[in-house]
C-alpha cells in the first residue's frame, strides 16, 4: 500500500522519522476550494492554506491552464547570460508595478530559502563592491524564520533549525523576539518593550561596530515561529536605526506578501519601505515553486556596477525564473486582483480575528494574536504567569490533532496553534473554522 511504501522509502521534512515509522502518513489525495481530502475520503478545511501559501484554493483551473499552455509553448528555458522568455519578463514587470515604490528590480529563485541565501550573497557582493568588505554581518530575530539552507537557516532564529546542523554558519546576531506577551518584563508596557528592543538593537550595532553590520532581516509579522505581531512603534524604530547606521533593511514577506495581512505587502501594514523584499508562497499559490527578490535602485546599481567590472554576477539557479512557474505566478496574481482576494482578506479579518479572540479566556489559551488572515493561539498552562505546558509543544500538537479529527487542518508551531486560511475563504468557512477549533480546544488534552 501507499502507506507502507511511504514508511519504507520516504524521509519526511520536519518529521520525527522514527515516530513516522509507526504512525505513518496522512495522505492527501485531492483538493477543492478551501478543502482537501485524505485517502480515506475525509474532508478538511485547510486552515493553513497548505504551508501558508495556497491563496486561491486547491482547485483553480486557470492555474492548471496557464501551466499547460506554457508547458506546450516552452516548458523550460533559463535567463542566464542575456537569455530571456516572456513569462519571467512579464512577472517581473507585474511585481515591480504592484510592489512598494522604489523596488524596481526582480531576481527569481525556486524557494524562499534560496531567495534569502541569494539576499545574503547580494549584500556581501554589494559591500565588497563598495569597498567595505568588513560590512557583512546580519541582524535577525529569535523565532524569526527565513528558511533552512546554510545562510537562510543561519538567519532563522529557531533551535530546531540550528541544533546539530552546525548553524548559524554565517555572521548573524539574533535580537530578542518582538513579542510583547511572551518577552516583556512583568509590568512593562508595549511602548517600554519596544524601547528596550530598540536599545538592544542599537547596543548590538555599537558593540559589533556599525561598519560591520550589513543588513537587518525580519518578517513584518513573524510566521513560522508562531505568528507574532510586532509591538507598537517597532518597525519605525528599526527603520530609523537602519538609516542611522547605513544598514540595509530586508523585509521577508514569504508569508506576509500578497494580501495576507490585509495590505498588499506586510511592510505597508507597518509603514516602512525595505531596500530588499523577499516574496514566495502566495506568489504562485504554491502551485509551482517560485520566489522573487525585489531590490531598490541603490542595491541594484551597486551590484550592476560590480558585474560590469567583474564581467558577470556569478549566481543563479537552473530554475531561476522558470517559465512555467512564472506563467502560473502571473495568472495567480491576476486572479488575486480580479477576485479582489486582498480585499476579501481585509473584509473578513475582523470576523476571523474577533472570532478567535473569543478563545482568549479558554483554559488552554495564553494569548490570541494575529492580523488580517493570519493568527496564532498560544497555549499556556498558566496565562497570568505566561507559563507554558510541558513537555514543550505537546498540547498544541494534541489540539492540532483534535482539530484535524474535527475537519480542520491547522499547524502547531511550538506552543502555538497557527491559522492562515486561503485568501478565497468565505464568511461561512470562517464560522466553520471557529466552530471546529472550538470543539478541538474543548476536548482538552
Ligand atoms: N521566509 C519565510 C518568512 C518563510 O515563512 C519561509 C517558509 O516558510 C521561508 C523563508 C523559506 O521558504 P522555503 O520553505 O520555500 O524555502
Amino acid at each position: 500500500s501507499l502507506h507502507a511504501s511511504d514508511i519504507a522509502h520516504s524521509m519526511h521534512p520536519y518529521t520525527n522519522m522514527r515516530a513516522h515509522e509507526s504512525q505513518g502518513p496522512m495522505i492527501i489525495t485531492r483538493g477543492d476550494g478551501v478543502h482537501v481530502y485524505d485517502s480515506e475520503g475525509k474532508e478538511y478545511i485547510e486552515g493553513l492554506a497548505g504551508l501558508w501559501s495556497v491563496a486561491v484554493g486547491f482547485s483553480e483551473q486557470r492555474l492548471v491552464d496557464a501551466a499547460t499552455k506554457q508547458m506546450m509553448a516552452l516548458p523550460y528555458y533559463h535567463s542566464f547570460a542575456h537569455k530571456a522568455h516572456e513569462p519571467s519578463i512579464r512577472l517581473a514587470e507585474k511585481l515591480v508595478e504592484m510592489s512598494p515604490e522604489g523596488l524596481n528590480r526582480v531576481f527569481f529563485t525556486n524557494s524562499g530559502s534560496e531567495a534569502n541565501d541569494t539576499v545574503v550573497k547580494m549584500v556581501w557582493f554589494l559591500n565588497n563592491a563598495l569597498g567595505r568588505p568588513e560590512k557583512k554581518k546580519f541582524l535577525a530575530r529569535t523565532k524569526g524564520y527565513h528558511g533552512i539552507t546554510i545562510a537562510s537557516g543561519s538567519l532563522t532564529g529557531l533551535p530546531a533549525n540550528h541544533t546539530d546542523f552546525d548553524l548559524p554558519a554565517i555572521p548573524v546576531r539574533h535580537l530578542t523576539c518582538p513579542h510583547h506577551w511572551k518577552w516583556a518584563h512583568d509590568g512593562e508596557t508595549e511602548a517600554e518593550f519596544t524601547a528596550r528592543l530598540l536599545k538592544e538593537a542599537e547596543d548590538v550595532i555599537l558593540e559589533e561596530g556599525p561598519e560591520t553590520i550589513a543588513a537587518f532581516i525580519g518578517e513584518p509579522v513573524m510566521g513560522a515561529g508562531g505568528v507574532m505581531t510586532p509591538p507598537e512603534g517597532y518597525w519605525a524604530g528599526i527603520t530609523a536605526l537602519c538609516e542611522k547606521y547605513d544598514i540595509l533593511l530586508v523585509s521577508d514577506e514569504v508569508i506576509n506578501g500578497f494580501g495576507r495581512l490585509g495590505t498588499p505587502f506586510g511592510c505597508q501594514k507597518y509603514g516602512f519601505t525595505p531596500d530588499i523584499m523577499v516574496t514566495s508562497k502566495q506568489l504562485t499559490s504554491s502551485y509551482m515553486p517560485l520566489a522573487a527578490i525585489l531590490v531598490n535602485d541603490k542595491v541594484y546599481n551597486a551590484i550592476a556596477d560590480h558585474t560590469a567590472k567583474l564581467g558577470t554576477f556569478g549566481h543563479g539557479f537552473t530554475g531561476s525564473g522558470h517559465p512555467v512557474a512564472c506563467a502560473v505566478g502571473l495568472e495567480n496574481l491576476k486572479i488575486i486582483e480580479e477576485k479582489d482576494l486582498m480585499g476579501n482578506a481585509a473584509r473578513l479579518a475582523p470576523q476571523f480575528q474577533e472570532g478567535l479572540r473569543k478563545f482568549a479566556d479558554h483554559p488552554l489559551v495564553g494569548e490570541v494574536r494575529g492580523v488580517g488572515l493570519i493568527a496564532g493561539l498560544e497555549l499556556a498552562k498558566d496565562r497570568a504567569t505566561r507559563t507554558s505546558f510541558t513537555p514543550a509543544g505537546k498540547v498544541s500538537a494534541q489540539v492540532a490533532k483534535f482539530a484535524a479529527e474535527e475537519g480542520l487542518i491547522c499547524r502547531n508551531v511550538y506552543e502555538t496553534v497557527a491559522l492562515c486560511p486561503p485568501l478565497i475563504v468565505t464568511s461561512e468557512d470562517i464560522d466553520k473554522i471557529l466552530a471546529r477549533l472550538g470543539r478541538a480546544l474543548d476536548r482538552g488534552w
